[in-house]
């Protein structure tokens, strides 16, 4: 992680990452004054990105997933381990820190969903293979075809494979991915009955199946809980000080022990879509987020508030979301469709 200026830090975002008071430090944020610099903090909820919307349902979302995964070799349960907070703060103030930051993130995002669009297990599944080095927004513009032609995994089992091919070539990689969703699809229908099963041990049998791609299954589309660690889940708990690990099933198993397994799932949908929107890997919109108080990092993005406003997107920026059929909450939020391929 890049180093921040102090200068440009909140005072509690200062003093939480080492300290033993962060949460103390972190409720008196809001209200703090001037940073060392005299540049007042950003302000939490407030902000444009940070609108409440009461009256959302909290729905789930869908992270990335890598089609070419690897399947897991041994599908173990996430560990219980202790809290091991990377910097000097305690395990205490590490867990109400992040269930602080959790707490606003669900504030911000009260519409959060799945950003496949899918009406099943199996296409949910299919789509989060597809979703590999590409956007969701590319995969929900792919897959009403594909599963227009091949809605059953008996029907994608036996298709042929230039077909299929044709119809994934927008999602780039499309000969691997076309194997890889045929594959799964057979091993579905020659193993499982042609249903898409509810077990992490079973998912990652699949091919191409490993524990990213079945938790998103097993979160989205059976509700059982999981932590998906995506490129942006791993970015933010760093930023955020809440591990240092690097190692995905290391940040898996360290962040859930700050969490009660009932809030896995919707932590992951609230990380994610913050990474999606306002803390973004090479510029994150600090001076748009609202949850800059309670971050040691603030100050690695754009501090202003105008220019950090700009680098909002989705919903956030005034921008059409990923899913061409997203959830009434987020119609009713403002957010708007993505258009079908090739209208935009
Ligand atoms: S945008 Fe990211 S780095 Fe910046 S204050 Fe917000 S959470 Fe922290």
């Amino acid at each position: 992680m890049k180093k921040t200026s102090a200068a440009k830090k909140p005072p509690a975002a200062r003093k939480t990452p080492a300290a033993q008071k962060a949460p103390t430090a972190a409720k008196k944020a809001p209200a703090a004054g001037k940073t060392a610099a005299g540049e007042k903090p950003p302000v939490a909820k407030k902000s444009a990105a940070g609108k409440k919307t009461p009256a959302m349902k909290k729905t789930a979302v869908v992270k990335k997933a890598a089609s070419v995964e690897k399947p897991a070799r041994k599908a173990a349960p996430v560990k219980k381990i202790a809290v091991t907070p990377p910097s000097g703060e305690s395990p205490t103030a590490l867990v109400r820190r992040a269930r602080r930051i959790n707490r606003e993130l669900a504030e911000v995002y009260p519409y959060a969903h799945p950003e496949l669009d899918f009406e099943n297990p199996f296409q949910l599944l299919v789509a989060t293979v597809l979703s590999a080095q590409t956007t969701d927004l590319r995969v929900n513009q792919t897959t009403p075809a594909l599963f227009a032609k091949h809605p059953t995994p008996e029907d994608l089992a036996a298709a042929n494979p230039e077909e299929v091919e044709e119809i994934l070539r927008p999602c780039g990689f499309f000969r691997a991915k076309t194997k890889s969703v045929i594959g799964l699809s057979k091993a579905l229908v020659e193993n499982f009955g042609g249903e898409v099963p509810g077990t992490l041990e079973e998912l990652v049998t699949l091919p191409g199946v490993g524990r990213k791609t079945a938790f998103v299954v097993l979160g989205n589309a059976f509700g059982r809980p999981g932590i998906t660690v995506d490129t942006h889940f791993q970015r933010l708990v760093r930023r955020w000080q809440w591990t240092d690990e690097t190692d995905p099933d290391k940040i898996e198993a360290a962040v859930g022990a700050l969490f009660p397994k009932s809030d896995w799932t919707d932590l992951s949908h609230h990380v994610i879509w913050h990474g999606r929107r306002i803390c973004h890997a090479r510029k994150p919109a600090c001076g748009a987020c609202p949850i800059a108080p309670l971050c040691p990092a603030y100050g690695e993005g754009e501090t202003d508030p105008e220019k950090a406003k700009k680098l909002l997107k989705y919903e956030k920026g005034g921008f059409p979301g990923q899913r061409l059929k997203p959830p009434q909450a987020y119609l009713d939020a403002g957010g708007r469709p993505a258009p079908p391929l090739g209208a935009a």
